[in-house]
């Protein structure tokens, strides 16, 4: 017998949208939430734009919701370099998420001075040899300073072709400075529990849904978070053949109130 759902984490691309338009029955859907006070949060791997930008772009589709309820990898490292470290933190992240670290000390850019971490996101045609050996240089300092990861994939298809994502950067600091990486992303441990720490429950009683076998589910599960799939968005019928097996399957995020009812 399973301990009763009590808490959601819910995906966003593919559980309430699919490109500029909301999945029908989600507005009903979160409004159910809302009503019935179950707490909630929303769990996107979105680097490239801050919270803001998203809140925005639900709006358009008449899905209310504020940047406080959305976690974000940047919002996931922050909270997590507040608790895990102390001292300056060096960035290696796209201007427009800047704002996301804006509670943390982040002030030295002098190559010599150590610092507590070396937070890699998705820093695209920023990056430059001198860029990268400077991260390289820092963690290969004596205070050990933590690397953090907003991610791992490995690339995404931009509108000239495909584009090296955050991994091989990360990947290439790991092999040089034989250090590994906490990962603050979907399907990385520490993201999820992240998530739990914010909302406030324990894995048994909290739910994910999401439209990704293995970055929602499997991530999920692997914490004992149970997993719920959705049909919508990059679900393919195939991913019912594999390993991973969720908890349970959904036609769509509006079906919500009638899993949580049963
Ligand atoms: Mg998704």
């Amino acid at each position: 017998m399973s301990v009763p759902a009590r808490a959601l984490l819910i995906d966003m691309d593919g559980v309430l949208y699919q490109g500029e338009r909301a999945i029908p029955g989600v507005h009903e859907a979160l409004g159910w939430l809302n009503s019935h006070r179950i707490p909630h949060l929303f769990l996107t791997n979105t680097t490239s734009r801050p919270r803001s930008a998203l809140v925005e772009k639900l709006e358009h589709m008449g899905i209310r919701i504020t940047a406080d309820e959305i976690l974000t990898p940047p919002i996931a490292a922050t909270h997590w370099l507040k608790d895990q470290v102390a001292g300056p933190i060096a960035l290696f992240v796209p201007p427009a998420t800047l704002s996301e670290f804006a509670s943390l000390d982040t002030s030295s850019r002098d190559p010599t001075t150590p610092v507590a971490a070396v937070v890699i996101g998705d820093y695209g045609e920023h990056w430059t040899y001198d860029a990268l050996n400077q991260a390289f240089r820092w963690l290969m300092q004596d205070n050990k300073p933590a690397l953090v990861a907003l991610g791992m994939t490995r690339y995404w298809l931009a509108e000239d072709g495909l584009r090296l994502d955050t991994a091989p950067f990360v990947k290439a600091l790991e092999h040089a400075s034989g250090r590994q990486a906490i990962v603050l992303g979907k399907p990385a441990g520490a993201f999820f529990e992240t998530a739990l720490k914010q909302i406030g429950t324990s894995a048994a009683e909290t739910v994910m849904i999401g439209d990704d076998i293995h970055s929602d589910i499997d991530g999920a599960q692997q914490l004992g978070i149970r997993g719920l799939l959705v049909k919508t968005g990059k679900f393919r019928s195939e991913d019912l053949n594999g390993e991973i097996v969720p908890a349970g399957l959904l036609e769509s995020f509006a079906d919500i109130p009638d899993w949580w009812r049963s």
